[in-house]
């Protein structure tokens, strides 16, 4: 049963991101034990930490699945080295595709691997607000709406795209 219901925060800063989160998502609908329910428009970002990188492309996507949160996060990371990700040592350098498993379920949990919902959230307006455009109603792990969170957060640096992901032509 695909009955648990998890969000995933796509980036890109290399090799046309745009079309790295629009594969992804496709791959990731591809997968048997994931079903892509939607996912926001595409959003430009400056980046995190260092500045002499280009610019990112984000977007956050609803999926369901029958997957356990750990092995969800084997296939997401499994996903970004198959779109040539390098992990140099720098902390938020340059990468071709970044997936992080921000929320699944209510669930809160600790480990070497894996924390959830992911500890970075609040923060980011780059994930908050296309969270927010496909999941308006959410309510955040200290009871807050996610509304609030946006409204707290600051939203320097982040545009909107025209881009939206054609959800027909992937679940075909
Ligand atoms: P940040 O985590 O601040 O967004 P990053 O995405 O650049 O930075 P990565 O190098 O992609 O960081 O990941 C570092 C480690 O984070 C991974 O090896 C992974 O095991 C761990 N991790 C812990 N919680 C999560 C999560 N919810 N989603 C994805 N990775 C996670
Ligand atoms: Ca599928
Ligand atoms: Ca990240
Ligand atoms: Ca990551």
């Amino acid at each position: 049963m695909m009955s648990d219901i998890a969000y995933v925060g796509l980036g890109s800063n290399l090799a046309s991101p745009s079309e790295q989160l629009k594969s992804a998502l496709v791959e990731l609908h591809q997968h048997e034990q994931i079903c892509v329910q939607g996912c926001s428009h595409l959003y430009r970002s400056a980046p995190m930490g260092p500045k002499d990188q280009p610019d990112y492309v984000n977007a956050v996507c609803q999926l369901t699945t029958s997957l356990s949160p750990i092995e969800l996060l084997d296939v997401l990371q499994a996903q970004e080295l198959k779109h040539g990700r390098e992990r140099l040592g720098e902390k938020w350098g340059p990468r071709t595709l970044d997936l992080d498993l921000l929320m699944f379920n209510e669930l809160r949990m600790q480990s070497e691997r894996l924390t959830l919902p992911h500890y970075g959230i609040a923060q980011r307006e780059f994930v908050l607000v296309p969270l927010f455009e496909i999941a308006p109603d959410l309510i955040m792990q200290d009871g807050q709406k996610l509304s609030t969170w946006v409204s707290k957060c600051s939203l320097t640096g982040l545009k909107r795209l025209a881009d939206k992901i054609d959800f027909a032509s992937i679940a075909a």
